[in-house]
């Protein structure tokens, strides 16, 4: 049996072991140890990382109560120095130790009682049997207020086997899953909180940091609460100030003005586009007037779209000429490709969808619609064969 050092002292980074097997894990050597700090991953925390004798730890994994340190290179042998990624660990041990807090105000403050946890790598997440609606922002904000107060009274934190009457003592949060391993916050006599759990914990609340809740969303009938901890709220503070910081340039204004700036410029954004779709159909409704001038049968044209893609200006052109009671035969370039825009006023006749179809298959495209209208597109070079094809088909009628 492997010795668990990281149960007894969760701070030791470095430490002498002996090979005691060598094996294959997922394609990957992998070795046994005398003796171990690295974590494997379990309760919701990841493996550890690190180097044994020199070799990257890529996973540290539990099977069968056997410790699996999975390696990125040939596995040494014998007696090795082996260290942790410790940044990497404290960081687990800070949203770790973090959650056990977060679950236990959510239990103290709002009733709602955690049933899984997840560390990521970016993101940490709880997944709580309240729904969602019974967790607004206020609520959300006390529950973060009371976990910080926790967090700041800096409360001695206890992880060890508990005896059987110690644990019979304490009101435990969860069900022991196995072991008698319990994380005790503040003391025994009157804890904080006290949950089993074989994860690494600091030896104080403090070390934690600071907790923020992110948000909270639905997740089946319950809820699923994103949060922070530790230096991870200071990376997230900085990503958060940086988007702001780019936000309000783009805007040009201050960061605190930012919601009013925003709204204010998306308001202008839509009232612009709304405009310019009028003048659009303003200009198309002209162009239609001077083409339908012409000689009467099909208006065939090219046309040069004033402004965006092509389809953008046929169809509302089209629409006009036959509200005019003329048919439409429209195309137009949009560099390398061809558009094609047919339309006739409603009643019987050969359809539109149809004639646009076959020209666009000319072009090598697709095309299709209601025997009113059609659009379709394809390659630009057979462009006026195309429309000679639409006026035949569409003439016919
Ligand atoms: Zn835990």
């Amino acid at each position: 049996m492997t010795e668990r050092l990281y149960l007894d002292d969760p701070y030791l980074r470095r430490f002498e072991a002996e090979v005691t097997e060598v094996r294959q894990a997922g394609g990957r050597p992998a070795v046994l140890l005398s003796r171990t700090a690295f974590y494997p991953e379990g309760g919701g925390q990841p493996g550890d990382r690190g180097a044994i004798g020199g070799v990257a730890v890529l996973d540290v994994q539990e099977k069968g109560g056997e410790i699996l340190h999975l390696l990125g290179g040939p596995a040494p042998s014998g007696a090795v120095s082996c260290e942790l990624d410790w940044p990497r660990r404290f960081d687990h041990m800070q949203q770790h130790h973090g959650q056990h807090l977060l679950s236990a105000a959510f239990e103290r403050v709002a009733g709602a009682r955690t049933v899984s946890f997840h560390l990521g790598e970016a993101a940490c997440t709880i997944d709580l049997d309240l729904a969602a609606a019974r967790l607004g922002p206020a609520r959300l904000r006390e529950v973060e207020a009371a976990c910080n107060e926790a967090v700041f009274a800096d409360l001695p934190v206890t992880a060890r086997d508990l005896s059987p009457g110690e644990l019979a003592r304490l009101p435990l949060r969860k069900e022991a899953v196995k072991g008698s391993r319990v994380v005790v916050v503040g003391a025994f006599e009157s804890p904080l909180d006290a949950s089993p759990c074989g994860g690494t914990h600091p030896r104080r609340t403090g070390e934690v940091g600071a907790v923020a809740v992110l948000r909270a969303s639905r997740q089946g009938e319950g809820s699923r609460v994103e949060f922070l901890c530790g230096a991870r709220v200071v990376a997230a503070l900085a990503v958060a100030g940086e988007r702001l910081a780019g936000a309000a340039a783009a805007l040009r204004c201050a960061p605190p003005e930012l919601p009013e700036a925003a709204a204010r410029g998306a308001e202008e954004a839509l009232r612009a586009r709304k405009e310019a779709e009028r003048l659009l159909l303003a200009l198309a409704e002209a162009e239609a007037g001077r083409l339908a001038a012409g000689p009467p049968g099909p208006v065939v044209a090219e046309l040069t779209p004033p402004s965006g893609p092509a389809a953008g200006w046929l169809r509302p052109v089209a629409s006009a000429l036959a509200a005019k009671g003329r048919v439409a035969v429209l195309g137009a370039r949009d560099g390398e490709r061809g558009a094609l825009c047919f339309a006739r006023p409603p009643g019987p006749g050969p359809s539109a969808g149809e004639a646009v179809r076959a020209a666009a298959a000319l072009l090598g495209g697709k095309g299709g619609g209601s025997p009113e209208l059609g659009q379709g597109s394809g390659a630009a070079g057979r462009l006026a064969e195309a429309l000679e094809a639409g006026r035949a088909s569409l003439a016919a009628g």
